[in-house]
C-alpha cells in the first residue's frame, strides 16, 4: 500500500480547510476506504479523520427528521425516531451489510461508497471507473450483478447501497457544507449516472462535506416495506431490491414512493410507476401494473437478463408486503 499522510483536523472548518487538495480522502468508518487502499483501487495522499466531529446526532427538524452523517448505521436503524416516523428506512439498514459492518459504517459513508463491479476491484482488468478510458471489463465480460437502467457505453456498474434505495424512495435531502457555503441536494440527484464520466459516482464538489441527511414527515409509517432479493440471506448485496412506501385510505392509494437498487448506477426512483398508483385501489392487479411501467427503457446483458423479470416480481411483491397483503 502506498504510504499516506494521517490527520484528524479539530473543528469542521478544519476538515474543510483539509480537504481541497486533490488526492485527499475523508475517512469515517472506512469499511470500503479500506479495502480499497489495500487492493490500490485507490491511492490517496492523505486521510482526514472526522470521527470526532459532532455529526452523530439524530433529531427532529422543523419539517422532518435530520440524520448526522456520521450516525452509524446500526445506531440510525435502532433509533426510536426512525422506528416510529421512516420503518422503511430501518429495514433497509437491515438489509445492508452485517452487523459488524453496520456498527462502523456511518450514513455519509454509506453514501459514498463506490461499486463493488469486481472489474472495479481487479487492478489487471479495464475499468473506466477506476482508470477512465481504458474501457470496461463488465460490458463483454461477466455482469450477472450489473444494471439494467440507466447504463451508457462507458460503465454499466450498480451502485451498492440498500440505505440510499431507502433515502431516495423517503425524499430525502442531502445537507452538504463547503467552504463555498452550506447546500442541499435532494437525494435522487446526489448520485449520478455513469454518461461519459463513471469515475465520478456523485455530485459532491471537491472541497464539500456531507453533515447530514434531512427526511421530510409522510404519511408512509404504516405501509412501507424493503424488500432485497439476494444470492444468500445476509451478507450480500443485491440482485434487485425495492423501497415501498404507501399511504393508504379506505383501501384506495392515496400517495406512493418507490425506488429499486442492484438495477442502476444510483438509486433508481420509479416516478412514472408511483404515479400509476395514485388514486388506485392497494391490490395485487395495481402493483403489477406499476411494476410493469417501472420496466420501461430496461435493458439486459449478456448475464443478467434475468433481473427483467425479478425486478417487476420483486416490486409487486414489495407493494403487497407495504399494502399488508403478502
Ligand atoms: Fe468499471 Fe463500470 Fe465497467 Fe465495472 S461496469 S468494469 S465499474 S467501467
Amino acid at each position: 500500500m502506498k504510504q499516506f499522510q494521517y490527520i484528524r483536523p479539530a473543528t469542521q472548518q478544519n476538515v474543510l480547510d483539509a480537504i481541497t487538495k486533490p488526492g485527499t480522502k475523508i475517512i469515517a468508518g472506512g469499511t470500503n476506504l479500506v479495502d480499497l487502499m489495500k487492493r490500490g483501487v485507490t491511492a490517496p495522499d492523505k486521510l482526514v479523520d472526522i470521527n470526532h466531529l459532532p455529526l452523530k446526532s439524530i433529531t427532529p427538524s422543523k419539517t422532518g427528521l435530520l440524520i448526522g452523517a456520521l450516525a452509524l448505521n446500526s445506531v440510525v436503524s435502532e433509533n426510536t425516531l426512525v422506528l416510529q416516523k421512516q420503518p422503511l428506512l430501518s429495514m433497509a439498514l437491515k438489509a445492508g451489510a452485517s452487523p459488524q459492518l453496520r456498527n462502523m459504517a456511518t450514513v455519509g459513508g454509506n453514501m459514498m461508497q463506490r461499486t463493488r463491479c469486481s472489474y472495479f476491484y481487479d487492478t489487471t482488468m479495464p475499468c473506466n471507473k477506476r482508470e477512465p478510458g481504458t474501457g470496461c471489463g463488465a460490458l463483454e465480460g461477466y455482469n450477472r450483478m450489473h444494471a439494467i437502467f440507466g447504463t451508457s457505453p462507458q460503465c454499466i456498474a450498480v451502485h451498492p447501497s440498500d440505505m440510499c434505495v431507502g433515502l431516495a424512495a423517503l425524499d430525502a435531502v442531502v445537507v452538504i457544507a463547503g467552504k463555498k457555503g452550506d447546500r442541499r441536494i435532494p437525494f435522487t440527484e446526489f448520485h449520478r449516472l455513469p454518461g461519459d464520466h463513471p469515475e465520478t459516482d456523485n455530485h459532491l464538489a471537491p472541497g464539500e462535506l456531507i453533515v447530514g441527511v434531512e427526511i421530510p414527515d409522510n404519511n408512509f409509517s404504516q405501509h412501507s416495506y424493503y424488500l432485497k432479493v439476494r444470492d444468500r440471506q445476509s451478507y450480500a448485496f443485491a440482485l434487485v431490491s425495492v423501497a415501498a412506501a404507501l399511504d393508504i385510505s379506505g383501501g384506495v392509494i392515496r400517495n406512493a414512493r418507490l425506488a429499486m437498487g442492484g438495477v442502476a448506477h444510483k438509486p433508481w426512483r420509479l416516478f412514472d410507476a408511483e404515479k400509476s398508483l395514485i388514486g388506485k385501489p392497494a391490490t395485487e392487479a395495481s402493483f403489477k401494473h406499476a411494476a410493469q411501467i417501472a420496466m420501461q427503457g430496461a435493458k439486459a446483458y449478456e448475464y443478467n437478463a434475468f433481473k427483467l423479470k425479478m425486478a417487476p416480481g420483486t416490486i409487486t411483491e414489495a407493494l403487497k408486503h407495504a399494502a399488508g397483503l403478502a
